[in-house]
């Protein structure tokens, strides 16, 4: 598992994200490797089955964009060629066409056909609220919570994480009511929280999307990933929907 810039993009406690998938994997006996690629460092994608990206406030998420347009190409072909690809808020702008730095246009890693846009007030226009959605990746509601300034925009074949199931929160937009984006194994959402703390429906699936393509590269079959007792996350998630209105 690569955590690409941890000291750049870590909002709101996003590498929290990144502990969650490991201990689900050694819980469950699996074992797995955690690398840190920081500022000025760089890493090879080849043993690589589950890439997380953090979001970042604009001076952070430039300096991290800079390092991921030199990965750009190893970058694509990862996620093409199936594997997982978690990113939050920052992270997830840097991921498509292009995004916002304050009022400039910055150029994205045009990895997915996603664009960020600036809003009509500007960037202290910010959509920042608790959230809740309706994703295919999960039985039980995603919650979370939002804070950026980029509206983004979903492009052709792509399809939105999930869908706004509260009476709080926008996601990628004001008008679109859906948040995040969804290609192949990769991940984008504007849900910090962390994510996948309070969803573990959702780390579950990213998980074991990177146990097959690691399990298919050695030739053997992938371990099932047993059962864990989430009844502390469950009953929270009840909790949260009812506070945020879904
Ligand atoms: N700087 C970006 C924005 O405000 C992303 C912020 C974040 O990652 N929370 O749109």
């Amino acid at each position: 598992m690569a955590h690409l810039f941890p000291d750049l993009l870590n909002l709101y406690g996003d590498g929290g994200n990144v502990r969650v998938l490991a201990q689900r994997l050694r819980w469950r006996g699996v074992p797995v490797e955690v690398r840190r690629v920081n500022h000025g460092e760089s890493i090879d994608l080849a043993g690589v089955d589950l890439v997380f990206l953090g979001g970042g406030p604009d001076r952070e998420q430039r300096l991290a964009s800079s390092e991921l347009m030199r990965m750009r190409d190893e970058l694509r072909a990862y996620v093409e060629d199936g594997g997982v690809l978690l990113a939050i808020c920052g992270g997830y702008q840097i991921l498509g066409r292009e995004w916002l730095l304050g009022d400039e246009v910055v150029e994205g890693l045009g990895i997915v056909d996603i664009t960020t846009e600036r809003a009509a007030g500007g960037s202290a226009d910010r959509l920042i609220d608790n959230i809740v959605l309706r994703s295919p990746l999960a039985t039980l509601p995603v919650v979370g919570y939002e804070n950026h300034a980029g509206r983004t925009r979903l492009g052709t074949g792509v399809e939105a994480f999930g869908s706004v199931a509260s009476t709080m929160g926008c996601g990628n937009n004001e008008a679109d009511k859906a948040d995040g984006v969804r290609y192949k194994n990769l991940v984008g959402t504007y849900l910090h929280g962390p994510l996948l703390a309070k969803n573990p429906e959702v780390a579950d699936h990213l998980l074991a999307r990177a146990l097959e393509r690691s399990a298919a590269r050695s030739g053997i079959a992938a371990p099932a990933l047993a059962p864990l007792d989430d009844s502390v996350e469950t009953g929270a998630n009840e909790a949260l929907c009812k506070r945020f209105g879904a």
